[in-house]
């Protein structure tokens, strides 16, 4: 089996979880043997986040999307970003926020839960007053904790582990855009997405009745 970042890949993972016997949990209550936090802090693409919720979704499976509220990228009040709410919560997936320091800002789009962008370690783990922090204890615990971070799984990829049900219980971040566009490297797999987002915002220029011609 080869651990190619792509959506091929990715079912070949949740159903290895599923082989290994784990129950999809959410950051409302404390792990227990067998749990599978799965973690989704989108970064950069809603586009992603969609077709990695529709595989999930095909499969059965439950995660966890961190969305943000003051991203560069994306705009959560756009049309965009009112259907992938509305789509992720229809699938059944929850929604917490992808924050910003030190704006723990939730409001009713959100379940109280948090997941910092970029955090430095001296906030990483500290408690947040009203939300979870998937990055306090226990939530993460070394060894029970991996992440596709930058196309790279520092401890290997998961999956035969998951087969195996080796893990007692883990917290799996995975980033959509890393699996959703192609590319061998991180940077080609960003080329492949900044291809993507340029045809859709020439669809919203033209849907803007701007014209910029051939
Ligand atoms: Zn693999
Ligand atoms: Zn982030």
């Amino acid at each position: 089996m080869s651990c190619a970042f792509d959506l091929a890949h990715y079912r070949e993972l949740l159903e290895a979880a599923q082989a290994g016997g784990y129950t999809w949990a959410e950051f409302d209550r404390l792990p227990e043997p067998g749990d599978l936090f799965l973690r989704h802090d989108i970064d950069l693409s809603l586009e992603a986040a969609l077709a990695m919720g529709r595989v999930e979704h095909e499969l059965g499976v439950r995660a966890t999307y961190f969305l943000m509220t003051e991203s560069v990228f994306y705009n959560l009040d756009s049309p965009a970003g009112l259907q992938t709410q509305r789509q992720l919560r229809q699938w059944g997936h929850a929604v917490g926020l992808h924050a910003v320091y030190p704006r723990a800002e939730l409001d009713e789009r959100f379940d109280s839960v948090i997941a910092w962008h970029n955090p430095d370690p001296e906030y990483m783990k500290e408690p947040i007053v009203g939300a979870v922090n998937v990055m306090e204890s226990p939530y993460f615990t070394p060894g029970r904790y991996r992440s596709d971070s930058n196309a790279h799984w520092r401890e290997g990829c998961p999956h035969d582990e998951l087969r195996a049900g080796s893990f007692e219980w883990l917290q799996l971040l995975v980033h959509p855009e890393i699996w959703v566009y192609e590319g061998e490297t991180m940077g080609e797999t960003m080329r492949s997405m900044l291809d993507a987002k340029r045809a859709e915002w020439l669809e919203a220029l033209a849907a803007d009745r701007i014209d910029v011609g051939a």
